[in-house]
């Protein structure tokens, strides 16, 4: 009897500790390690891989701001853009906050409500055929082929070209990039509906200009690091019509070397 009572509890016993180790062993493996920052925002993503909510809080913010084309707020809703950070990058903001994140090299992918001004003030539509300047992580280039735009985008940096061809494939987004100085744009596929570019050169691009269609319209930041201001540009009758719009910070549109 006394022997099958002990063995009783030690049964219970180790179902407890079993149930203690289930419990707290993730904890305790996030608390390990120098960088706990880091271990609590992979879980974080992993938990909510999809991130619909953030997304969803995200795209009402940049509502209140004054963004109201559904179009636009859709494809924001819809495009996972924790995805279009390289993975290194991922837990050092938060993926769905109205900041500019770092994607390496240097470089930024936009801030949403940016993204979300300039692709308004264009106004996309479907089959238009779009010359981007700066494919950095692709997140601008997404938002416009969700938008069912044929798009084109130049990026002079090699490794972020290729992250971006590897995760606009794995989107399912079908986008031509080129490897490339944006100062020549594209010419073989010239002329362009709609241009945008999304690093700041400090006068307008001659090339660029040349390259849009009769009709068609441009936007870019123009102006040094501290001192740059969207401009919005008309083709109409072969004249250009000039608009400076908002104050912006944008990385700087570099020569080749
Ligand atoms: N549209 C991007 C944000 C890009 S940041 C996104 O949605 O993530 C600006 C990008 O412009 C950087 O990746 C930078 O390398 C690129 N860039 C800078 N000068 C360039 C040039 N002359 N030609 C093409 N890309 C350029």
């Amino acid at each position: 009897m006394r022997v099958e009572r002990y063995f009783k509890k030690g049964c219970i016993f180790f179902v407890l500790f079993l149930g203690f180790l289930h419990f707290f062993g993730d904890t305790l493996s996030i608390q390990e390690g120098n960088d706990k920052k880091e271990s609590e925002v992979k879980l974080n993503v992993k938990r909510d891989g999809e991130m619909e909510s953030e997304r969803n809080d995200m795209v009402r913010l940049i509502q209140a701001y004054g963004v109201q084309d559904e179009k636009i707020l859709k494809a924001m809703r819809k495009i996972k853009r924790h995805n279009f950070i390289p993975e290194d990058y991922r837990w050092l903001y938060d993926p769905y906050g109205d900041y500019p994140c770092p994607i390496g090299n240097g470089q930024t992918i936009s801030q949403p409500f940016v993204v979300a001004y300039m692709t308004e003030r264009i106004a996309p539509k479907p089959n238009e055929k779009i010359l981007e300047i700066g494919t950095g992580s692709g997140y601008q280039a997404a938002i416009l082929a969700e938008m069912g735009a044929d798009v084109y985008s130049i990026e002079i940096v090699p490794e972020l070209a290729n992250h971006a061809k590897k995760i606009l494939a794995q989107e399912g987004y079908n986008i031509h990039v080129l490897e490339g100085d944006g100062y020549k744009g594209w010419p073989e596929m010239a002329p362009f509906d709609i241009i945008i570019v999304t690093c700041a050169p400090e006068e307008i691009p001659d090339d660029l200009v040349n390259q849009l269609r009769e009709g068609g319209r441009m936007i870019l930041p123009v102006g040094v690091v501290s001192n740059q201001r969207l401009v919005l540009l008309r083709k109409s009758a072969g004249k250009i019509q000039k608009e400076e719009d908002l104050p912006v910070r944008f990385v700087p549109m570099v020569h080749e070397k």
